[in-house]
């Protein structure tokens, strides 16, 4: 599970985040292009848009159950 303490700060101010376990593996991109990227040295993703609607709520979701190493969070999931 995602721990908000770790969350990195580049991630953009909302609910969802990506903590210091990600592995820049980029699966997050992959399914929430709009939503998620690694940052520019790759080192880690970051969530640098937060979803507005349903449908992008559920993307990210989708992000975070996929997330290999439980790197993605959502606090309104808490
Ligand atoms: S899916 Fe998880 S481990 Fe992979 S890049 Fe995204 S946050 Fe990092």
């Amino acid at each position: 599970m995602a721990d908000y303490t770790q969350r990195y700060d580049d991630n953009a101010d909302g609910s969802f985040y990506v903590d210091a376990e990600c592995i820049a593996c980029d699966a997050c991109k992959g399914i929430a292009r709009a939503h998620f990227k690694l940052t520019d040295d790759f080192s880690h993703a970051i969530v640098y848009a937060q979803p507005r609607t349903q449908d992008e709520k559920r993307l990210c979701i989708d992000a975070l159950e996929a997330c290999p190493v439980d790197a993605i969070g959502s606090q309104n999931d808490k």
